[in-house]
């Protein structure tokens, strides 16, 4: 009885000193923090198996976005996510496409299409979101790409620039009006979902840290120039609005 008492009353002890040390802290942590307004969406793009290291289309540090979005995730009450969704044989695989090569360049009915190693496939372990993206008050899952015959980088509009994801029109009825966009990767899948929130109406900020790039051919520097035409804001985590 003694053992357990003296047990029991070192918890407690410790649980205080831990409840007191929560406290002490937890105003500087808010005004470091602060929550961002409700008419605002953090949109995490892609945050997939196949684009990190390890997968079948690796951004370069493509896991490193991992960390950044957890701790930007609690300071929203808006979350989406979109993911890359494609089935098996997807036109914008390379390998759809006897004698082509991945990144290599081809033209599709809507238009210029880059091909890519398979990757996202519906229902494998390289289409999961990553296992340490921490973002359990997310409401939404947007999936794209999955029509075999037409890519999407966009979350809401897809690569023939006509067919919606839904996502439009899901905001707009959430009464959102601005968006944070992140996610993988910055040149292609942020890019595209940047620029269309922005054509949108949606006032769209790019958090830098919280995205990595492919970088094929310049397309990076050319991706922040056309988010920048469009009114895109590229912005750190510490400029965020709170
Ligand atoms: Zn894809």
């Amino acid at each position: 009885m003694t053992n357990r008492f003296t047990f029991d009353r070192r918890h407690l002890i410790a649980g205080a000193a831990v409840l007191t040390a929560a406290a002490a802290t937890r105003p500087l942590r808010a005004q470091e923090r602060p929550m961002i307004d409700a008419a605002t969406a953090l949109i995490v793009v892609d945050v997939q198996n196949d684009f990190c290291p390890g997968g079948s289309l690796a951004v370069a540090k493509g896991d490193e976005v991992v960390a950044v979005i957890n701790a930007l995730g609690p300071r929203f009450s808006n979350i989406v996510l979109t993911q890359d969704w494609h089935p098996a044989g997807h036109s914008s695989f390379a390998s759809s496409h006897p004698g082509k090569k991945p990144f290599e360049l081809i033209q599709m009915p809507y238009g210029p299409q880059v091909l890519w190693p398979d990757h996202c496939i519906q229902g494998t372990k390289g289409a999961e979101f990553r296992a340490d993206l921490n973002l359990p008050t997310a409401q939404t899952i947007i999936r794209k790409g999955y029509r075999l015959q037409i890519d999407s980088y966009s979350g809401f509009i897809e690569a023939d620039r006509k067919t919606p994801t839904g996502l439009g029109g899901y905001l707009k009825e959430r009464g959102v009006t601005r968006a944070v966009v992140v996610g993988l990767a910055t040149d292609f899948c942020v890019n595209w979902t940047a620029q269309d929130a922005a054509k949108a109406g949606l006032q769209t900020l790019v958090v830098e840290e919280a995205c990595r790039a492919i970088d094929l051919n310049g397309s990076l520097d050319k991706a922040w120039a056309d988010m920048a035409a469009l009114g895109v804001k590229r912005v750190k985590v510490g400029e965020l609005p709170g």
